[in-house]
């Protein structure tokens, strides 16, 4: 099936992402950094990095092994339920993150960001039809989607959704209380979220 690619086990395979640090501590120079800072992606090692204001200021968004996780939130395109169908996402709520490799789908699980199969010529054509999609810069952005609403985010922000999920989710369907921590999020994502 050509456009369906699968990561996990593939040859080009990159490493899962990255695990939140839980530190709050700048993992550059060691100062504490408190709850509220930046965060750098390492390309390298496919880890995210909590950075000082002055460490975080030392790199940019695009280029080199380190890259700071910019700070816009955008609000994208809705998406009709054939155009989401069309991906091949098994689940009603994903982030897609492109890397030297491409683009990649991730859901939030209990066992934490899942890998997922998506249908890159589907991804790739929804991208010319709706250019805020292609727009997240590699590695530090992300496009987030529930429920055909989309987002451009910082990729920090989709880990803490992955760390939400991880904690709150009970049993099968996940409960009541992380149904409510999860639409809570997006409440708040909406609101610091500009039309892009
Ligand atoms: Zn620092
Ligand atoms: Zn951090």
């Amino acid at each position: 099936m050509s456009g369906l690619r699968r990561f996990v086990g593939a040859a080009e395979t990159p490493p899962p992402p990255p695990a939140p640090p839980v530190e709050e501590v700048c993992e550059f120079c060691g100062a504490v950094t408190g709850p509220a800072h930046g965060h750098v992606v390492d390309t390298e090692k496919r880890s995210l990095m909590c950075a000082c204001r002055p460490c975080y200021l030392l790199f940019t968004p695009d280029g080199g092994r380190y890259r700071s996780v910019p700070d816009r939130y955008l609000t994208g395109p809705r998406l009709s339920p054939a155009e989401w169908d069309g991906l091949g996402i098994p689940v009603g709520s994903a982030f897609f993150l492109r890397g030297e490799h491409g683009t990649a789908a991730f859901y939030p699980s209990p066992a934490g960001a899942t890998e997922c199969l998506l249908n890159l010529d589907a991804w790739r054509a929804l991208g010319e039809t709706h250019p805020l999609l292609a727009a997240a810069l590699d590695e530090v952005e992300a496009i987030l989607v529930r429920d055909g609403e989309s987002f451009l985010v910082p990729v920090d922000a989709c880990y803490e959704l992955v760390g939400l999920v991880r904690t709150c989710w009970k049993g099968f369907d996940g409960g009541t209380e992380a149904h409510e921590r999860i639409d809570e999020f997006f409440v708040s994502l909406r609101r610091r979220s500009s039309n892009g």
